[in-house]
């Protein structure tokens, strides 16, 4: 299988090819039609399977071809991951296979000045990644808005729950549209009763893929 197969806009295309990927995954190839097809996902993936390009391809290719639906410089799409490096290799992944497409992208975690973080908010951003905590910070001060997100990625659920943040990740959800309004990715490595849960009060007619 190829990645032509997916009908990715040729500017995804080439920064695939520009990457070196000769074909998809098995995670790729199970998630990215479905991602396509909007449906909202439950996926089994370890990190090294290629999990981040299954979700952030579909991503790019729904923000490069569908009209922004909120007003303004509301943010479109919303990853949410447990660490500040994995924030920062998925918004390297965005930059990457968004290089030829004109999305703006930003990463946010704590720990580092919160000043430039805003200023870039501030200039509007389609595509955010973050942690939870730094993200409620910016949500407290008003200076992000989440009410317009269409596509909510939640990364490594599983470590998300196990460093304690199931909280910061409820409060997050309740910033964003109502759950069928948006679609919905929930990656995890393995699925805990814990996390079944949360995806019952994330997810809508979910799609179950494991690798
Ligand atoms: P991930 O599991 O998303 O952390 O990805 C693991 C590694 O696989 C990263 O270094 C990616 O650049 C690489 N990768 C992702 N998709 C492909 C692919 N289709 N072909 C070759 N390498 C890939």
């Amino acid at each position: 299988m190829s990645f032509e197969h997916f009908g990715l806009e040729a500017e995804i295309l080439r920064a695939i090819n520009e990457q070196g990927y000769d074909s998809p995954t098995p995670i790729q190839a199970k998630a990215i039609p479905l991602v396509r097809q909007g449906h909202d996902l439950m996926a089994g993936a370890q990190t090294g399977t290629g999990k981040t390009a299954g979700f952030v391809l579909p991503m790019l290719q729904h923000l490069a071809t569908q009209p922004r639906r909120g007003k303004g410089k509301a943010v479109r799409a919303l990853v949410l991951t447990p660490t500040r490096e994995l924030a920062a290799q998925v918004g390297d992944s965005v930059r990457d296979y968004g290089r030829h497409l004109r999305l703006k992208s930003a990463v946010i975690f704590g720990g580092v000045n919160i000043r430039p973080q805003m200023n870039k908010l501030r200039d509007g951003v389609d595509v955010l990644v973050a942690t939870p905590g730094r993200l409620l910070d910016h949500a407290g001060q008003g200076t992000v808005d989440l009410s317009q997100i269409e596509i909510f990625v939640l990364d490594e659920a599983d470590r998300m729950l196990d460093m304690g943040f199931i909280h910061d990740i409820r409060r997050v959800i309740s910033l964003l549209p109502a759950k069928d309004q948006r679609q919905n990715l929930l990656f995890s490595a393995t699925f805990s009763a814990d996390i079944r849960k949360l995806a019952n009060t994330l997810l809508t007619n979910p799609q179950l893929v494991e690798v």
